[in-house]
């Protein structure tokens, strides 16, 4: 996706302007509140500001605004916009529902007219929630806006890779920093407070950090999964999953091969593995037997969730998946 050269040069143009009094440019100088959107010509001693950039006025939410407008497919995405944004944005989270599963999600018209509206766009990428690259494709300003896919710009990963990124405990400190360097491009006054907020959102997940290094297992500890929403924290953890072809399956919706099935149920009774992990959002009558059946044998299940839920942050959310680990282990 494009850097935004435009908007630093329209920032300097508008320094000079405001030095020069012209009030009609100060709206500019906080990044992306211009209101002539689409003018392209000369308007009269402001003829600077508009050359050779007929799209370097984004606009973003109404006449007035100062704030860079954010719009994030997930509310988890948008909690660390609005950390690292702080006061100089305004983020529009579009998946914030814990009912609502992004594979499957439908944009609403309201969505794709904040994504049209937005100057910063933040989405997964890698497969996992398409319809954003839809809506921003469709407001026909793609080029204007600063895009942001997680998975692939943040931390590399392609198409075809688990698309979960945000299960890995290093995604969102890196994100955060990622953000600011774009937010910092896009409203150059502000860069050191969008790197100092990012700093801080950092210094905020220390306690997932320290849990994740305490539960770090010294050899592969065996666990089974309901489907691959964890992977990238079990990881982390040293965890071994031992039933990939089931997560598999269920990933891709098909049913499990019995044989599949079968060897997990024999896990689950002899103990082979030491926690099932249950994306309670992603459940199946094939996954409440094993629940059940892990229940029956004193196997812990450990609930996890594939988006943020109600009354929880980032933070506590992973952090009350890693206490129910810490308890299984004993
Ligand atoms: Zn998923």
């Amino acid at each position: 996706m494009p850097t935004r050269p435009l908007k630093k040069k329209l920032w300097k143009i508008s320094t000079t302007a405001i030095l020069l009094g012209s009030l009609l440019v100060l709206a500019s100088a906080c990044g992306s509140g211009s209101s002539n959107t689409g003018n392209s010509s000369s308007t009269g001693s402001n003829s600077a500001s508009n050359t050779d950039s007929t799209n370097g006025n984004n606009n973003t939410g109404g006449i007035g605004s100062s704030k860079i407008a954010i719009v994030a497919a997930e509310n988890f995405y948008g909690e660390v916009a609005e950390a690292v944004g702080g006061d100089y944005v305004d983020v529009t989270s579009l998946l914030t529902s814990p009912d609502a599963d992004p594979h499957d999600y439908e944009p609403t018209p309201d969505a794709s007219k904040a994504v049209d509206g937005a100057s910063v766009v933040i989405f997964n990428g890698i497969g996992y929630d398409e319809w954003m690259q839809k809506l921003i494709d469709a407001s026909g300003k793609a080029a204007d806006k600063t895009v942001v896919r997680v998975a692939s710009d943040v931390m590399a990963h392609q198409d075809g890779d688990n698309e979960h990124v945000w299960y890995n405990p290093e995604t969102m400190g890196k994100y955060a920093d990622y953000l600011a360097d774009r937010l910092g491009k896009l409203d150059p006054v502000h860069k050191q407070d969008f790197a100092d907020q990012a700093s801080d959102y950092k210094q905020s997940l220390a306690p997932l950090t320290e849990a994740v290094a305490s539960l770090k297992q010294a050899d592969p500890l065996p666990v089974a999964v309901s489907e691959p929403v964890f992977d990238y924290m079990a990881q982390a953890l040293n965890l071994k999953i031992t039933d990939e072809k089931f997560e598999l399956a269920a990933e891709e919706e098909t049913d499990p091969a019995p044989q599949d099935v079968a060897r997990l149920q024999n896990d689950i009774k002899a103990k082979n593995i030491r926690f099932f992990v249950n994306n309670t959002q992603a459940t199946s009558q094939t996954v409440q037997n094993l629940v059940d059946l892990a229940n029956e044998n004193g196997v812990p299940v450990i609930e996890v969730t594939e988006t943020l839920p109600s009354g929880k942050n980032y933070l506590t959310w992973m952090t009350d998946i890693l206490d129910q680990i810490k308890a299984a282990l004993g």
